[in-house]
């Protein structure tokens, strides 16, 4: 899947009878300005949208994001237990895992193409055409470990 240009994203949503409202705009706009391997949940959206003046509840927050992850435009991952979290989806060839550490959350992204190509024949014997194939690895951080390991 190639990245979305603004023009893909109009034309997409009109032809499912969505708008590209400024509110959406926005959220992309966001998630663009974010440095790689950042990842923002709902609640960490909805806070950066507030502090900007913009007036949206979590609930439209959350709709808004399950809408963008449909399209392609959103990747939805989840790091954290029962924490799912948003990164800008890349193209396929970009496509990276996650090691998170389950004390502090630092995560780590990390590109391995085996497992890429593991999960697609799995995709592929089943007939299934592959959307995303996410690796997430949890462990613990060497600032969060006691030092004990060697
Ligand atoms: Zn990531
Ligand atoms: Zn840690």
């Amino acid at each position: 899947m190639a990245a979305y240009s603004e023009d893909d994203l109009k034309a997409d949503l009109n032809a499912r009878g969505y708008r590209l409202t400024p509110q959406r705009q926005r959220i992309l706009e966001i998630f663009r300005a974010i440095p790689q391997g950042k990842h923002l949940s709902a609640e960490d959206l909805h806070n950066t949208l507030t502090q900007s003046g913009e007036r949206i509840g979590l609930s439209t927050v959350y709709r808004t994001l399950h809408l963008m992850v449909y399209m392609g435009m959103l990747r939805e991952l989840e790091l954290a237990e029962g924490h799912k979290h948003y990164e800008l989806n890349r193209p396929l060839r970009e496509r990276h895992h996650h090691l998170v550490c389950v004390y502090c959350n630092k995560t780590i992204e990390f590109s391995e193409n085996q497992i890429d190509q593991v999960g697609k024949k799995q995709a592929n014997s089943a007939g299934y055409y592959i959307l995303d194939c996410q690796l997430t690895l949890y462990g613990i951080c060497p600032e969060c470990g006691d030092g004990s390991a060697s």
